[in-house]
């Protein structure tokens, strides 16, 4: 029995690769210097994996941006765009991260590659582009140096690649008349060069990543799976090849998994699907080894080790126990580093501690679990079996989880908290009288530029540098000032601008029962980009009120309309580490609870506007298409408990980020928001491609400009996109506005981009005007 390790976080514990990567990137420290840090990482890695105990331990899990970049660039498939770029950059590495940047400097403007989510994780990766009659060739070493490293280390690891069928899906045709499946007999001969000079190194196993094998699988991709396989195998018959799936289950490919496959391991996510051991020991032939992932790789709890001894001892009635390895669900890119680092973080108690696990912890659980397998009767290592029970005892029957009073009201919800009290057309007219906004109504997001000075006064208030009085007048002022230029500028709606928020997930669990914040729990979002999720441990409640202080502040400042900026609780949920002792779908409720006493507190307090952000209900979407409709039902009425608190004449917005939600815009309907506000500036013609199929009810305001980057729009522009738009969605229905908050811009360009948006606005009111005199 062996213990199996997928991949491990490759920031650092102190996030030391962010820190090196960003210095070399602004110029402040040497390429040696950062080769040098993401050298020791590894090291350091590999040391702590190996004295843990872990028998299959991974090299380049590592990576200095993203492991599919490595993959493209291991392979050569390199966008001719960057390729010109090559003479130009001093060495390697400056390419890649040319790539995943992007290159604007001494007289070249070369956009980043596109960035996408990896499946339903909060990690991004570089998205692979494909051309027709592209070639591919060995370009980069990296798996094959970095098996050397440690292999003079003493350490024998196993090499992980993106397998090849996966590495395709990954990616996308960037011109038509192919499909990326069909480069398959291309890209083929590069693995084999790899792994031929992995096997002169003396590799015994190599691990390729194969999610899609748990994704729905067209004829054409199953085919290649079989065809890529045998191919790698007949090649190399000693080597063992290891194919791992996570996120999703195997069933529905099982009969290729089991007759066609030619593999040595399988592994299998059982955190999520644990409903697939049974099939999976059943058909799969006790010649594939198999790799049990009962450690969960994306949430921070500890393991029960009683629930996968049981999934351990199922397998073994099937197989023998020398074929079955003891895993992680998943990479544990996906966990923080070290529980270790929160000893001295008194913000959360040591009995909510003693539940927690992260990457470090995780790899002794692995351990642990062989031992307590393969033990005796009187052996000492049931001692942790104990303990583990005693633990997961005294956590169900923990006072910090359960609120009695928070399960009272999720089981009181009925239909009559979870819709508006009429319906929009009614509350429509009400909301005009009450509002009285004009034709085309402007509006912003919710956040403004979020300076470096702003940031400041928080970081010297958190660290006591400058007391709670002297920090609150400064952001007075800064809400003033910006009230004071939406006044100016002529927007209809104004906001408050934001400044005292750190982060929009955060803000508010910081403020709500039931949240833990760690010092240390850092997990790589993209490249130098880490999140630090807040973690759900029991029931969410609200104890005291959030943001009525700020929005009536700000409303006390101005005639005009001030909208109150909520955080939905979709977004909450799926930007937190949850507990995993009820259904997310519970948690969610509890959320939507809180919202909801929020908003009523903004509407008794006289704001009559209020907008609740849902950026992240896109990306909860499970990864099968079977599943939606079941996530779908759940998180609408979360945001609608949340929303339908108020009366008729309070306007309810919400804004999402990503527009790829064409496929959903029926179910967007259904959360009945009086107004919504959408990225699309990016991709406008695609978005209202599906206002010509599906006739949105409420008003909508698509993103007129994009804020993710520093150009400004100009009028004409910006009235060209609505004068589209209006093709498609009445013009009584249309608001304008710019596609997301402008927290990551500056002053000047904000200013001049609302300038534009305004005066857009005004001259599409005139226009209206002398068409219907
Ligand atoms: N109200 C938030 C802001 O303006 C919304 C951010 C988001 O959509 N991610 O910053
Ligand atoms: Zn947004």
């Amino acid at each position: 029995m062996l213990t199996n390790n997928l991949g491990y976080p490759r920031i650092g514990s102190k996030r030391e690769l962010k820190k090196a990567s960003e210095q070399y990137w602004s110029g402040k420290s040497t390429y040696k210097n950062l080769v040098q840090v993401g050298k020791n990482i590894r090291k350091e890695n590999w040391l702590l994996q190996k004295n843990s105990g872990i028998d299959l331990i991974p090299s380049n899990d590592f990576s200095f941006y993203d492991q599919v970049l490595d993959m493209s660039l291991m392979l050569g498939a390199i966008p001719k765009r960057y390729k010109e770029l090559a003479e130009e950059l001093k060495n390697p590495l400056d390419l890649y991260f040319a790539m995943a940047r992007g290159y604007q400097r001494n007289g070249y403007d070369v956009t980043a590659m596109e960035m996408t989510k990896w499946f339903d994780t909060n990690y991004h990766y570089i998205v692979p582009e494909f051309y027709e009659n592209q070639d591919f060739k060995l370009f980069s070493t990296k798996v094959i140096d970095e098996f050397y490293e440690a292999k003079q280390l003493g350490i024998i690891t196993k090499p992980v690649l993106i397998g090849p069928v996966s590495y395709l899906l990954l990616g996308k045709e960037r011109e038509k008349g192919f499909e990326k499946i069909q480069l398959i007999n291309k890209i083929l001969p590069v693995y084999l060069e790899i792994i031929e000079k992995l096997n002169d190194l003396g590799v015994e196993w190599i691990q390729f990543e194969e999610p899609f094998l748990a994704l729905d699988l067209s004829k054409e991709e199953k085919e290649a799976f079989k065809e890529v396989y045998l191919k790698l195998k007949s090649s190399f018959p000693k080597i063992k090849i290891m194919v791992t799936t996570y996120f999703e289950a195997v069933v529905n490919n099982i009969s290729l998994i089991s007759n066609d496959l030619l593999v040595d391991a399988l592994h299998i996510d059982l955190v999520r699907c644990p409903e697939q051991l049974e099939e999976v020991l059943e058909k799969v032939s006790s010649r594939i080894h198999l790799s049990l992932g009962v450690i969960d790789g994306r949430n921070i709890w500890k393991n029960e080790y009683q629930k996968s001894l049981n999934y351990i001892t199922k397998a073994v009635e099937y197989r023998t126990k020398d074929t079955i390895m003891i895993a992680p669900s998943c990479s544990l890119l996906h966990s923080p580093c070290d529980l270790d680092l929160e000893s001295s973080n008194t913000n959360i108690s040591s009995e909510i501690k003693g539940w927690m696990s992260f990457a470090k912890q995780k790899l002794s659980e692995v351990v642990t679990l062989k031992q307590l397998f393969l033990c005796k009767e009187g052996d000492p290592i049931l001692v942790a079996l104990e303990e583990n029970i005693k633990i997961h005892i005294e956590k169900k029957q923990s006072k910090q989880i359960h609120n009695p009073e928070v399960k009272e009201r999720i089981h009181a919800i009925n239909e009559n908290n979870t819709v508006r009290k009429n319906s929009f057309t009614f509350r429509k007219k009400e909301q005009s009288k009450e509002l009285k906004l004009p034709l085309f109504p402007t509006t912003t997001i919710g956040s403004f530029p979020q300076t470096k000075e702003v940031r400041g006064w928080r970081y010297q208030f958190k660290k006591g540098d400058i007391s709670a009085e002297y920090y609150n007048e400064l952001i007075s002022e800064e809400i003033k000032k910006t009230i004071r230029w939406q006044e100016e500028v002529g927007l209809d709606v104004l906001v408050h601008g934001e400044f005292e928020r750190n982060d929009m997930v955060e803000y508010f669990g910081e403020q709500l029962d039931g949240f833990a914040f760690t010092k240390f729990g850092w997990v790589q979002s993209y490249g130098s980009r880490c999140v630090k999720p807040p973690v759900i441990y029991g029931s969410v409640s609200r104890p005291n009120k959030m943001t009525i202080d700020w929005t009536t502040y700000a409303q006390s400042l101005t005639t005009k309309l001030v909208k109150g900026m909520l955080t939905g609780p979709v977004t909450i949920l799926q930007w937190s580490f949850v507990r995993n002792d009820q259904p997310r779908s519970i948690t969610c409720k509890e959320i939507a609870l809180a919202i909801r006493d929020e908003v009523k507190d903004l509407e008794e307090n006289g704001i009559k506007i209020i907008q609740i952000d849902e950026p992240a209900l896109r990306e909860g979407l499970p990864l099968q298409q079977k599943d939606w409709a079941g996530y779908l039902a759940w998180a609408i009425e979360a945001f609608r408990i949340s929303s339908s608190v108020v009366s008729n004449s309070t306007q309810i917005h919400t804004h999402m980020c990503y527009s790829e939600f064409n496929d959903i815009l029926d179910h967007i309907a259904l959360m009945d928001a009086d107004v919504i506000t959408i990225e699309c500036s990016r991709s406008q013609m695609e978005l209202l491609d599906a206002f010509a199929d599906f006739e949105y009810p409420n008003d909508i305001g698509p993103g007129v400009y994009d804020i993710h980057a520093p150009r400004i729009p100009n009028a004409d522009e910006i009235i060209e996109l609505i004068n589209k738009a209006q093709q498609y969605v009445p013009e009584e229905q249309l608001w304008i506005n710019p596609d997301c908050g402008l927290k990551t811009r500056g002053w000047q360009e904000t200013k001049k981009a609302l300038e534009a948006m305004v005066s857009a606005a005004l001259q599409l009111r005139e226009s209206v005007l002398e068409t219907t005199e």
